[in-house]
């Protein structure tokens, strides 16, 4: 066993069992992904599905790995039914109108249910796209997403504005960790607030303080991307 596996062994040992690590593998080979998973791992998550991702799971399904795909990147209109024949949840769904057009796409290339994540721009940043944290508009959305008979809501995600100090993003987490809790409260919605996903290298155990229960990890474990 490598460093990697090594890497990845320390980290799940460290961290509750429930929390779920999405190995974040954007820019790693194959054989350092399979380190990965002969080390345990579960789950992999890539940003770009075409065509890093797309090679990346074939080759891994040929070798007959079988483990769960999430899309963490943001996903292009033009790259939808590829990501649907690879990934198991996209976690990056940021408007009521890109769910239509998954939606749509989904019917097309007849896959029953695409379980999403919706994302959150906790911080407000005007560079990135997802709702905003604030719960009148995500349920309104949601309201609109649940008419959708081919997705499935299962939680919220987000990256939050980044910082040396993992401290700096507390806040960030901790309102998204509310609006969480809160979306969970309102009956009857259809989609089920399951999976809160944020935190990664260097903000984990923060997010996990805070409510998450999937982080999404990759420097930690593979070392620093060149
Ligand atoms: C790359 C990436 C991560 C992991 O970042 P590290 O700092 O390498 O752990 C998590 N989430 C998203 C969306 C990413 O693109």
């Amino acid at each position: 066993m490598g460093i990697i596996a090594d890497n990845y062994k320390r980290l799940r040992d460290s961290i509750p069992p429930e929390v779920t690590i999405v190995v974040a593998s954007k820019t790693r080979t194959p054989e350092e992904i399979e380190e990965v998973i002969s080390a345990g791992a579960t789950d992999i998550g890539e940003n770009y599905v075409y065509p890093e991702a797309f090679n990346k799971y074939n080759l891994l399904r040929e070798k007959g790995h079988s483990v769960r795909w999430h899309l963490i990147g943001h996903l292009q209109k033009n790259k939808i039914n590829k990501a649907l024949s690879i990934f198991d949840l996209i976690q990056t769904v940021e408007s009521a109108v890109k769910a239509e057009h998954i939606d749509k796409r989904a019917e097309g290339i007849g896959k029953s249910i695409i379980p999403v994540l919706l994302e959150i721009n906790s911080g407000r940043e005007k560079a990135k796209t997802g709702f905003p944290p604030d719960c009148s508009i995500v349920e309104e959305a949601i309201k609109e997403i649940e008419r959708l008979n081919h997705i499935r809501i299962k939680g919220l995600m987000t990256m939050g504005p980044i910082f040396g100090d993992p401290e700096d993003a507390r806040p960030y987490f901790k309102t998204t960790g509310e609006l969480f809790e809160e979306l969970k409260g309102i009956e009857p919605l259809n989609a089920r607030m399951e999976i809160l996903s944020m935190g990664m290298s260097n903000s984990y155990q923060v997010a996990i303080e805070e409510r998450s229960n999937m982080v999404r990890i990759g420097s930690l474990i593979f070392g620093g991307r060149t």
